[in-house]
């Protein structure tokens, strides 16, 4: 059967560090001729309800989802140290796991303010309100503090504020409280939601190093690995895709859609258009969803 329905399985809403609103999101997923989208906020499920809602309105699917960060240490990737997100789709919000990623949003909120102490022993001021007003009213992070900082002329680009003070290990940086991944993978599959490996890259892994461990992953309830992501080369993706036929993984993908805060990336195609995902992919997750 053709089917050239086209879906994107990795967005960011106001509710994190997107700068579109989830019903934004979700309508300009259906201008630009999507049948689905996910919503995927840095550990929070906060935008969820509202691009549901807009989802029945405008004939859209929306897929209720979370991209949590885990606690994860492996080597350089670029310029900087590997990281580990896991996207967990249909997971409820009322659940154990939901409950506690809500309990991370108030570690958060202390990470903030002490990230704003260490900016002004830096010689870099600025306040909770101002940090709060270029966010969109959601979670507050680090984009949200390049902004301020670019804002205020403390550096030239968003990235500079990476650079010099916010990446890991930086100067103004703060520790995340994050979970351990064998553990988020098996609660999340245990509560009967799907996770999925969001942009493999980013673990630094290759060959057999990365085969084991997804094997690893997979015996405790992974269900996914996204296959396609902007910065995955033609070659590992199509590595990915034998490891995910290998292990019985969905192959899934997504553009991780930030609006204007990474203004490359567009929703449904990533950068150059580089990122395809059919709605099979969405079909598939939603067929593993409370089994
Ligand atoms: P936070 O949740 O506050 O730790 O911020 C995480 C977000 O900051 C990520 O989703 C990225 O968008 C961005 N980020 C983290 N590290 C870097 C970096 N070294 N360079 C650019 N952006 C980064
Ligand atoms: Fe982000
Ligand atoms: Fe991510
Ligand atoms: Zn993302």
């Amino acid at each position: 059967m053709d089917d050239r329905r086209r879906v994107d399985l990795h967005a960011h809403t106001t509710a994190s560090d997107g700068t579109l609103s989830p019903s934004e999101l979700v309508r300009l997923a259906c201008t630009s001729g999507l049948a689905g989208v996910a919503v995927t906020d840095h550990d929070t499920m906060d935008g969820v309800q509202e691009a549901l809602v807009e989802g029945t309105a405008c004939g859209v699917e929306v897929v209720p989802g979370v991209e949590i960060s885990l606690e994860y240490k492996g080597p350089m990737v670029g310029k900087r140290g590997a990281w580990m997100h896991l996207l967990v789709y249909h997971l409820s919000p009322d659940g154990p796991l939901g409950t506690e990623l809500a309990d991370m949003q108030r570690w958060r909120a202390e990470r903030n303010v002490r990230m704003i102490r260490k900016l002004a022993e830096l010689g870099l001021p600025m306040t909770l309100d101002e940090v709060a007003a270029v966010s969109g009213g959601g979670q507050l992070g680090r984009p949200h503090f390049a902004q301020v900082m670019l804002d205020k002329g403390y550096v030239a680009t968003r990235q500079e504020a990476f650079d010099r003070f916010l990446a890991k290990g930086g100067p103004a940086y703060e520790e995340k409280q994050r979970l351990e991944p064998d553990d988020a993978i098996a609660r999340a599959r245990a509560e009967g939601a799907v996770p999925v490996l969001a942009h493999p890259y980013s673990l630094g892994l290759e060959g057999d190093a990365l085969r084991e461990r997804l094997a690893r992953w997979t015996d405790l309830g992974l269900c996914g690995l996204e296959v396609e992501y902007t910065e995955h080369t033609p070659a590992f993706r199509a590595s990915l895709a034998g490891l995910a036929g290998e292990l019985g993984l969905l192959a899934t993908g997504g553009s991780d859609f930030h609006g204007a805060n990474k203004t490359d990336i567009l929703l449904g195609s990533g950068r150059d258009h580089n990122v395809r995902v059919p709605w099979a992919a969405l079909e598939g997750i939603r067929a593993l969803a409370s089994r």
